[in-house]
């Protein structure tokens, strides 16, 4: 070893720290995954979990409220952390095109990874209801995009249909290597607290993520790795809450364009997760969206997508029930650039406009 060398391993110096090999390769043993498994990744995982002071505020008694940021996941959402498992799996198989109905962040996150393993993507959207960031990246992530006149929910029966009939895999989530995947993010919290959180806050759409969450919290619980479960606590939006209701909703609707799914997929397994681990679930209204949202945004520089922020407000909903010194992690599950029209709809901003370019008037407008 040169002189810098050893210098460079005494005191890490290196410039970069070693870098995260994708949610895959880091925890492969947990995965379903072999020698033989092409590992198509994007570097997915490994997000951060960043404590919100100005939640805690709202809170007080001496809880901790951390945020799992997913939507730094390489298309801005938990989504990857499913799809780099299924179109892994998918490729092992030989499989040429994959297919996914899509609220938005499944299409873009099937398209990217479909594309990077050298497959077919093809995706049904609700047309008029996808965001514009979303509707952006499957465009140019080179997915074959139908849109249907219809919802979520009946794009989800056609495709599982053309599944069945069509040499075609499908990656919505009731493809179980998504599920797989997705457990990682309960991994990383338990790896960045030492413990598991007392409480989880998640968003349900399908409600394929939380079913996720509490099958990673329980491995790792069984294997030694925390010593509590957290109580699994779901947030839908009002409007389409059929976890809440414990019915179908026919035309869901809300602001939350990524949780609008009036049938989910995964409702037996959300429910167990909810009676197992003694949790809760609960309606948040779009105002209570917004709201966390808002907050998020300009006093924790913290960008998230509404359906995200539901797991916010939900929190902030129940806190005379969160036990004293309890550690939370609220689960942003997208990105907000993904809804740049929510955004401009919904903020604060100051913004003045038509002003006459001269230092005069932007000094004057800036009130000095
Ligand atoms: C998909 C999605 C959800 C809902 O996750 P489910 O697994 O369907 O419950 C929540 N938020 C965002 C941003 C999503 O993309």
């Amino acid at each position: 070893m040169s002189l810098i060398e050893k210098i460079k391993d005494r005191f890490d110096l290196s410039p970069i720290k070693p870098k995260w090999p994708g949610l895959i390769e880091n925890y492969k043993k947990w995965l379903p995954v072999n020698a033989n498994t092409p590992i198509i990744t994007l570097k997915e995982g490994g997000t951060p979990l960043i404590r919100v002071g100005s939640i805690e505020k709202r809170i007080g008694r001496g809880i901790r409220v951390y945020v799992k940021y997913d939507g730094l996941n390489p298309t801005g959402s938990f989504k990857d952390r499913g799809m780099t498992m299924a179109i892994s799996k998918a490729k092992e198989d030989g499989c040429e095109a994959v297919i996914c109905a899509s609220t938005g962040n499944t299409s873009a996150s099937a398209a990217a990874y479909a594309r990077r393993g050298g497959m077919r993507a093809f995706v049904l959207i609700p047309d008029g209801y996808v965001a514009q960031g979303k509707l952006a990246q499957a465009l140019v992530y080179g997915a074959e995009v139908l849109a249907i006149k219809g919802n979520f929910d009946k794009a989800l029966d056609i495709v599982r249909e053309i599944a069945e009939k069509y040499p075609i895999t499908l990656v919505n989530s009731v493809n179980p290597y998504r599920i797989q995947g997705q457990k990682t993010s309960a991994f990383e919290i338990v790896d960045a607290l030492g413990e598991a959180p007392d409480w989880l806050c998640i968003p349900m759409g399908n409600a394929g993520n939380i079913t996720a969450y509490w099958m990673g919290f329980q491995e790792y619980f069984k294997a030694g790795h925390s010593t509590i479960l957290p109580k699994m606590m779901g947030f839908q939006a009002k409007g389409s809450a059929p976890l809440i209701l414990n019915a179908i909703v026919k035309e869901p609707e809300t602001i939350a364009t990524a949780i609008r799914i009036g049938n989910p997929v995964n409702r037996e397994k959300a429910m167990i997760a909810k009676e197992e681990s003694k949790g809760s679930f609960l309606a948040v209204t779009d105002e209570e969206i917004i709201n966390a949202y808002k907050i998020l945004g300009k006093e924790e520089g913290i960008f998230c997508e509404p359906a995200s922020a539901a797991s916010v407000a939900g929190l902030l909903k129940r806190k005379q029930e969160i036990p004293n010194k309890s550690t939370i992690v609220c689960v942003l599950t997208g990105n907000g650039l993904k809804d740049p029209d929510c955004a401009i709809t919904n903020n604060d901003a100051v913004f003045h406009s038509d002003l006459d370019a001269n230092l005069k008037t932007v000094a004057k407008t800036m009130g000095f």
